[in-house]
Formats: structure tokens, C-alpha cells, sequence
């Protein structure tokens, strides 16, 4: 191994930053060339090649997105595409990617492997939901992003007597809702990984508020099917008989944004680590992710086409404790 490149993919997540740094000088460290890419696979095709040294990376770890930017590119979805960024690839005598991201870019990593291109993928989204790996780097972050906002709207929601619903992201995996679900207390918690019914979340709300709660927080998964709309809908038409007044709070792509949080950064330094040495020992086509502790490397083969639910039976246990 001579000369690797580096890309953030996809969604940006907190810690995207400090894995492309531990990439970068584990790299070096070896005495191999690092070429940082620029935009995702967009600049894998647009050519879009940095040099990194030791310095390139420096003052980046606790900074959150990407100093390398990202994107979403569909051209690279297509065999054209990928030509064209194994061209580039070759042009700059690149042997070997690591790409930082989350399911959609570990899909264009296997794309890579299948059509012969040592790759090695860094798990790297928010939503936490990767086969393969236990946690992805950025989802610790939005968890505790999360959490804050439902602390401080419990403030709020208690001098009122009210109830707030609290969307937060994660695509199709309620990972963030249900760990900021049960760290923050909450009464409810929609996933979409387990059926609810705006009447079911209306009644725990309305439960609360007969057992004398001041307040109630339901936390809405952005993939759930009992989305704030729909909750909305429900409470304008059985307001009366709730008892609670109800507020909506989406909190969107704020989730995403900030400083990554200690577990982030430790975890992306292991793993942007963990994919160089797996390149060194001359592994290729897997993501090098947590499984109980420990990396592990898993086929992308493996990984692609499936995904990792949120743990839905730790609900039970926000329910005892809400009562
Ligand atoms: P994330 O990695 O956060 O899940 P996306 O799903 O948007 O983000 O995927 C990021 C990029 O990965 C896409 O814009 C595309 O370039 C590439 N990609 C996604 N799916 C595939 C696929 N099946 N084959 C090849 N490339 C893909």
C-alpha cells in the first residue's frame, strides 16, 4: 500500500471530522500518501483530489459536518459513474478508499469492491443504522443534542402544564428517539420500528395527566408512522379529553450540526484507525465497525440491502418508568 484516498459521504454526522483525521495520520503514521477527497463520491467523479499531511488534519476533532464536504451523488449510483471514478482513482495512483458514511454510502463502497477496488468502510451517520456495527459515529452526538432539547422543553412544558411532541431524526431507525426517549423521561415514544396509533399516543398523554403529571413528553421517531401530523390531527379533534395542552417541536437537521461529543470522537478515531490497519493486513471490501466493544470487520457484501432496527423492547422499559 502506497497511497490512500478518504471521502465523507451522505449525511453528515458529528465526528466525520475526527475520522477522517484518524484516516489521514494512521496513514502517515505508515509512511503512506494520503489524498483527501473532496464533496463524496460527486468528487470521485469531478476529480476533486487533495493532498493531506499531518497539519491538513489538525484542529479538525472537535469541529462537527465535514472539512472534506459531502454530498449525495446518483451518478455514482450507475456503472458510468463509477467508471469514471475509478479513472480518477487510477489517475492519481490511488491503491485503496476508505469512505466515512452512513447505509447509502457503504452501498457505493460495495459497488467499488464488487468492480475490483480495495475499499474499506468507516460507519458515519446519525441514524445508527448499519448491520455490522453496534454504533455509528454521530449518532452519540444527536442522542445528546436530542436530550437537550427535551430537558429544556421540559421546563417549559411543566410551568404550562403541557405536553410537547418532540421529532427528532434518524431516518427509518428510531435509535435517537428511543435512547433521548428514555434518557429524557418521556411518556411516549413512537418508533418505526414498533406500530403505535396517534389514539394510543393521545391516551398515554391523557394517562399523564390523570396520574397528576405536570407535564408529558412524547418523543417522535422522524420514520415512525405516528408522525407529529398525524398526532396533530388526532389532538385537534380529542383536545378536550386529553387534558394537556399540546406543542409540537421538530427539531430537524439541529440534530445533526455541533460539537461531536467525547464518545464520537474516541469512537471515529478508533475506527478511521481500524480501516487503515485492516488495509494493512490487506483486507479489503468490509466496514470495520463496533460489535460489544470491539472492531470488527464485516463484508460489505453482508451489509448492504439490510439494516440494524432500533432495539424496540427497551420501550417497555420507558413505560414502567413514566408511570
Ligand atoms: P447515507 O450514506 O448517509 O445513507 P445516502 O443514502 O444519500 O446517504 O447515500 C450517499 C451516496 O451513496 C449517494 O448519493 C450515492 O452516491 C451513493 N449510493 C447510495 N446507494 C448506492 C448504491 N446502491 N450503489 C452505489 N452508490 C450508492
Amino acid at each position: 500500500m502506497k497511497k490512500i484516498a478518504v471521502l465523507t459521504s451522505g449525511g453528515d454526522a458529528p465526528g466525520m471530522n475526527a475520522a477522517v483525521r484518524a484516516v489521514a495520520r494512521g496513514a502517515l503514521a505508515k509512511g503512506w500518501q494520503v489524498m483527501g477527497v473532496r464533496n463524496g463520491y460527486a468528487g470521485l467523479l469531478a476529480d476533486h483530489f487533495d493532498p493531506l499531511q499531518a497539519r491538513n488534519v489538525g484542529g479538525i476533532i472537535q469541529s462537527g459536518g465535514t472539512v472534506l464536504g459531502s454530498a449525495r451523488c446518483p451518478e455514482f449510483a450507475e456503472p458510468a459513474g463509477r467508471k469514471k471514478a475509478l479513472q480518477n482513482l487510477g489517475a492519481h495512483g490511488v491503491d485503496a478508499l476508505v469512505v466515512i458514511g452512513g447505509n447509502g454510502s457503504q452501498s457505493g463502497s460495495a459497488s467499488l469492491a464488487r468492480e475490483g477496488f480495495t475499499v474499506v468502510g468507516v460507519p458515519s451517520t446519525i441514524d445508527n443504522d448499519l448491520y455490522g456495527n453496534d454504533v455509528s459515529i454521530g449518532c452519540d452526538t444527536a442522542i445528546n443534542i436530542t436530550l437537550e432539547a427535551i430537558d429544556r422543553l421540559r421546563t417549559t412544558a411543566s410551568s404550562h402544564q403541557r405536553a410537547f411532541a418532540v421529532e427528532t431524526m434518524g431516518r427509518n431507525c428510531g435509535y435517537i428517539a428511543i435512547m433521548a426517549g428514555i434518557a429524557g423521561g418521556a411518556e411516549v415514544i413512537a418508533l418505526p420500528e414498533h406500530e403505535i396509533t396517534p389514539a394510543q399516543v393521545a391516551e398515554r398523554l391523557r394517562a399523564a395527566y390523570q396520574r397528576g403529571k405536570t407535564h408529558a413528553l412524547a418523543v417522535i421517531a422522524e420514520g415512525a408512522k405516528c408522525g407529529v401530523h398525524e398526532l396533530m390531527e388526532y389532538y385537534g379533534a380529542h383536545r378536550k379529553s386529553i387534558g394537556f395542552d399540546l406543542r409540537v417541536t421538530r427539531l430537524g437537521h439541529v440534530v445533526r450540526g455541533g460539537i461531536p461529543s467525547a464518545a464520537d470522537r474516541v469512537l471515529a478515531t478508533r475506527l478511521g484507525a481500524a480501516a487503515v490497519d485492516t488495509l494493512a493486513v490487506g483486507k479489503r471490501g468490509v466496514l470495520a465497525g463496533i460489535i460489544k466493544g470491539d472492531v470488527v470487520v464485516t463484508p460489505l457484501e453482508e451489509i448492504t440491502g439490510r439494516t440494524r432496527p432500533a432495539d424496540a423492547s427497551l420501550l417497555e422499559l420507558a413505560r414502567v418508568m413514566a408511570i
